[in-house]
């Protein structure tokens, strides 16, 4: 057992500094010695909430943070794939490893109660230890670095999901509404293969962010449709993928889809959307897809694929924090900073 200074978050858009005790390694379980831990939309969610972040027992603080990177610590007698200065990111959901959906890889939408994620159930990255099963690790390449891998962690596999659901092929034309993290991720994975980007914000700094990833066209807030038009030759774009969960976003990615187009949505948003299938997706053939952050064989792909092309996505993080600086780095990147925001430790 070791005690560490963690972040959490007790409620009402606060943050505190709590000891956490973080006990040696079971059988299965592996200590890692967190050296990156990004700021997430989710993680504003328990930041903001009235009870803030807490265990299952409704009572206890945990650490908090989803997307953690460092180098295993520690290992239990019964691990065999990771060893003690591996580097490595974390799969933040952990499933229960046997129902069907954990055996296709997608601890996210496990069925088990048991189901619990890092930093929303159990303690999370925001703490400079961090234990974890070893089948939520995935190891993380020298030519990556940590920033990389906490980017890896969350926002970038879940871009990259998302983008393999539209099966956009160089020269394509993908609308992205929704330029916070993922939206970024979609924007910089895609344009490096040769994706047409095109670029929905009503935040013109975040479009303007976007652009430095490769956005190759950021639509004006005036008139979306026509500018549509006028860039697709009146076609519609081949895929569009919705990072936002705003319904008048996601209307317009089911309005600027093409005939067989593909729209994946990704963003979460609680508003119902009203309009017609018939004409918006009956009429023009469009897949429409739901996608939540990734299997684990896609983010151990995206690692390597990274790592393989030379594509760092720590470039998405506009600002980097240590935990004592906690509360102005959840105060900023709720008042909507732009980029994405990272905790670093040393
Ligand atoms: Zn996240
Ligand atoms: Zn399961």
């Amino acid at each position: 057992m070791t005690t560490v200074t963690g972040l959490a978050f007790p409620g009402e858009s606060t943050v505190a500094l709590r000891e956490f005790d973080i006990p040696s390694p079971g059988p299965t379980e592996v200590r890692i010695s967190v050296k990156a831990s990004g700021i997430c939309g989710s993680d504003l969610h328990s930041y903001i909430a009235p009870s803030g972040l807490r265990a299952p027992d409704g009572t206890t603080l945990i650490a908090g943070g989803h997307e953690p990177a460092g180098v295993v610590e520690s290992v239990g007698s019964a691990v065999t794939g990771f060893a003690v200065g591996d580097r490595v990111l974390v799969h933040h959901i952990l499933g229960c490893g046997t129902c069907d959906n954990c055996r296709r890889g997608y601890p996210v939408v496990c069925r088990s109660a048991a189901r619990i994620a890092y930093g929303g159930g159990r303690n999370g990255g925001h703490a400079p230890l961090l234990l974890v099963e070893e089948r939520s690790l995935i190891l993380l390449p020298e030519t990556l670095s940590f920033i990389d891998g906490a980017m890896i962690a969350c926002g970038v596999s879940t871009a990259y999901s998302a983008l393999l659901k539209t099966g956009v092929r160089a020269g394509d034309r993908l609308l992205v509404t929704g330029m916070g993290p993922v939206g970024l991720a979609v924007t910089l994975l895609a344009a490096n293969m040769g994706v047409f980007v095109i670029g929905s914000d009503p935040n013109a700094d975040r479009l303007a962010e976007a652009t430095r990833h490769g956005l190759a066209h950021a639509l004006s807030a005036t008139d979306a449709a026509a500018e549509l038009d006028a860039l697709t030759g009146g076609f519609g774009v081949d895929a569009a993928i919705e990072c936002s969960g705003a319904v008048p976003a996601r209307l317009l990615c089911l309005e600027a889809a093409g005939t067989w187009g593909r729209v994946v949505y990704v963003g979460v948003g609680r508003q119902d959307l009203t309009f017609s299938p018939t004409d918006l997706v009956l009429k023009k053939l469009l897949t429409v897809r739901g996608s939540w952050v990734s299997s684990m064989a896609e983010m151990e792909e995206v690692t390597r694929l990274l790592a393989r092309t030379g594509i760092h996505p720590d470039s998405l993080v506009s600002e980097t924090y240590d935990l004592a600086a906690g509360e102005e780095a959840y105060r900023r990147f709720a008042d909507g900073a732009t980029g994405k925001l990272a905790f670093v430790y040393t």
